[in-house]
């Protein structure tokens, strides 16, 4: 009897077989024709990427709010600001332990906002500073930073 189902699984198998020994056997036409097509098509892919980018930046408006202010300085800072002078920059508090580990915007850029991404960004509990304030203090070993600083200062104060 015709079983519509097995034929396809088998048909499916086969055809993947044979794209896989086309591909084993072009690899050479293949990698010379994906590089042809990105070439050509270099600023649509761009433009994809971007929306894909802006995208999912965008769905964390609202959560992340889109306009806050540095809790160092208090300058105002604003989420996909475009120019990296009024952008918010979010500190690592915590030394690097958190589970977000590089930038923390390149993150938010990759995932989209969805409760599991959320859980995941609220345990980072990131601070938001501007770029100035971010370059002033370091990610890695911040006690012993504001130790010395205050050793520092104290010095200062005696020889007055
Ligand atoms: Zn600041």
């Amino acid at each position: 009897m015709y079983n519509h189902k097995k034929y396809m699984k088998e048909y499916n198998a086969k055809n993947k077989e044979r794209r896989r020994i086309y591909r084993e056997d072009n690899k050479e036409k293949i990698s010379l024709y994906t590089k042809k097509y990105n070439s050509k098509n270099k600023d649509r892919i761009k433009s994809r990427f971007k929306g894909y980018k802006d995208r999912n930046l965008k769905s964390w408006e609202g959560y992340i709010p889109k306009r806050t202010k540095c809790q160092m300085c208090g300058v105002s800072i604003y989420l996909n600001s475009g120019d990296s002078a009024t952008a918010i920059n979010f500190d690592h508090r915590y030394g690097g332990t958190e589970v977000i580990k590089g930038y923390p915007t390149r993150w938010l850029i990759s995932h989209k906002r969805n409760p599991k991404n959320e859980k995941i960004w609220k345990s980072c509990d990131f601070g938001i500073l501007c770029r100035e304030c971010n370059r002033r203090i370091p990610t890695i070993g911040r006690d012993k930073f504001l130790r010395n600083l205050n050793r520092y200062l104290q010095k200062g104060k005696r020889c007055h």
